[in-house]
Parts: structure tokens; C-alpha cells; sequence
């Protein structure tokens, strides 16, 4: 199965874009935990500023903007993406409220202390846990919170294959305890920090993805890029089915110090 092994930093972007724009989230999350996460959060006002990192589509920020008062600027690499993104907050009527930007995770164009919150549900991982939490830190103000989900080791010891994918995929995949560890080396408090329930990748990321397949490989008939894309997909699913109980997200809330 020479094909599933290629890691997903691979393939072509555009394929991956094209993709990911056919699907509500373009990672593992629920409404439910958006709002858990931000149950946590406290002081926020009309004249707060949330940043939303990686927020793709905008999924999770129209969940945020719903459910919290403030500001909120999304941002992410692909600009199809943001379009998107700022055409699903105007039809909600969200607009002024809510804004899209291009930019990229490594390179913010924003001052120090100009948030009250940064989220980021499922793309920390493009920059690395440890160095997006200390990069980031000094666009918070004093007192304002990071709420991040990331790849996490449920537990101490898992079988081989699903290992071997991790250690391919995504290396700072590691288990809660030491995330929390990195969260308060990197300047903050831990203030909250839970699991991501089964329905979040399976009916809200999975799933959805099964009928989008087929469209995507008839429209994409002989390109062998599309089918290894395709195949990776469903070889990650299928692991996490089958491991599901070794690893997940965990959403990590803390406080800048
Ligand atoms: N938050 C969304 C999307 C998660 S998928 C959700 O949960 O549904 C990861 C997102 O990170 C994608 O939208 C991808 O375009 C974005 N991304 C990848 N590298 C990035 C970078 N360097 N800077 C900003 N966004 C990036």
C-alpha cells in the first residue's frame, strides 16, 4: 500500500483546496465543543478581538461569533478559503462583526496585545503546538486566552502501525499531560482541557467526506494526484476507526500570564 503512506504535506495544494472547500470543516470539531471551549473564556465583551488561526471556511468562527460578543478576524493561507469564509458570514449577517483575512500562521501581519483571544481548531499543528502557542503569545493582551485543538496521545503506549502514521503525518502528536506541560512552558495558565468526542471526526469530518470522494475521483478521472489524495484520506480514516481509542484531539485552553 505504497500509496497511503505518502504524507499529506505531499500533495498538491490546489488538489487539497479544491478538496477540503466541498466540506463544512476541514477538520475535526463540533458546534458542541466550540461552545464548550468557549465556556472557559470569560470577560469578553462587544469590544473584544478574537483571532481565529487557520480558521479555513469558517466553520468553527461563525460558531464563536454566535455564541460570543467582540470582533473576529479569521485568517488562512488559501485564499479560496477566505473568499468563502466571508461569503458564509455575510449571509449569516455576520459581517460586521466578522472578517477573513490571507495570511499565514508563521508570518502575522497584527500588533502585540491587540487580541483577547486566539483560537485555532484543528491547524496548530502547520506550525507545531509548542512554537504557535510562544509565537503567538505576544499578539494576546495580558489575561487573554489561547483555545487550540491538537493531535493528542490518549495513551501511554499504542500499536505500531498507528505510530508509524503519526511519526510520518505529524511528529508532535503527544499525549495531554505533556501538551499541558508545553502550554505552560510557553507562557500560560492551563485553564480547561478536554477531549474531543468520536461524532467530531467521524459524522462531522469523515463522513462527510465519503460522498465527496466519489464526485471528486469522477471529476478528477485519471489524475493520479487525485486518487493518492483520495487514497490517503481514506487509509487516515480507516486508522481511526481503528484506533480510535489511542489518540484524538484535545481542545487546550489557557491564559496568558
Ligand atoms: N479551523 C478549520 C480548518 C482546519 S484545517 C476547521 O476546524 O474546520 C487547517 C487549516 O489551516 C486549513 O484551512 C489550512 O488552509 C490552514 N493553514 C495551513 N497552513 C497555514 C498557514 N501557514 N497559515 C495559516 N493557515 C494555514
Amino acid at each position: 500500500m505504497e500509496n497511503n503512506n505518502k504524507s499529506i504535506h505531499e500533495f498538491d495544494l490546489n488538489l487539497i483546496c479544491e478538496y477540503f472547500l466541498g466540506l463544512k470543516r476541514q477538520g475535526p470539531g463540533s458546534p458542541e465543543v466550540t461552545v464548550k471551549a468557549l465556556s472557559f473564556i470569560e470577560g469578553l465583551s462587544k469590544n473584544s478581538s478574537i483571532l481565529d488561526i487557520g480558521c479555513g471556511t469558517g466553520g468553527q468562527t461563525i460558531i464563536v461569533a454566535q455564541n460570543a460578543p467582540g470582533k473576529i478576524i479569521g485568517v488562512d493561507l488559501f485564499p479560496a478559503f477566505v473568499e468563502k469564509f466571508n461569503e458564509n458570514a455575510k449571509v449569516l449577517g455576520l459581517q460586521e462583526r466578522v472578517e477573513g483575512v490571507v495570511g499565514s500562521m508563521d508570518d502575522l501581519p497584527f500588533n502585540d496585545e491587540e487580541f483577547d483571544v486566539i483560537w485555532c481548531e484543528g491547524a496548530i499543528y502547520n506550525i507545531g503546538f509548542q512554537r504557535g502557542l510562544m509565537e503567538w503569545r505576544r499578539f494576546l493582551k495580558k489575561g487573554g486566552y489561547i483555545a487550540a485543538t491538537e493531535a493528542s496521545w490518549f495513551t501511554e503506549e499504542r500499536p505500531e502501525e498507528i505510530e508509524k502514521f503519526w511519526k510520518d503525518a505529524y511528529p508532535g502528536i503527544d499525549t495531554i499531560a505533556n501538551k499541558v506541560n508545553q502550554m505552560q512552558k510557553a507562557g500560560y495558565v492551563p485553564v480547561a482541557v478536554f477531549t474531543l468526542p468520536e461524532n467530531c471526526w467521524i459524522d462531522n469530518f469523515y463522513v462527510p467526506q465519503t460522498a465527496l470522494q466519489e464526485d471528486f475521483l469522477k471529476k478528477h478521472s485519471g489524475n493520479q494526484a487525485a486518487e493518492r489524495f483520495v487514497a490517503y484520506q481514506r487509509y487516515e480514516a480507516e486508522l481511526y476507526y481503528k484506533y480510535k481509542k489511542y489518540y484524538g484531539y484535545a481542545f487546550y485552553i489557557g491564559r496568558k500570564i
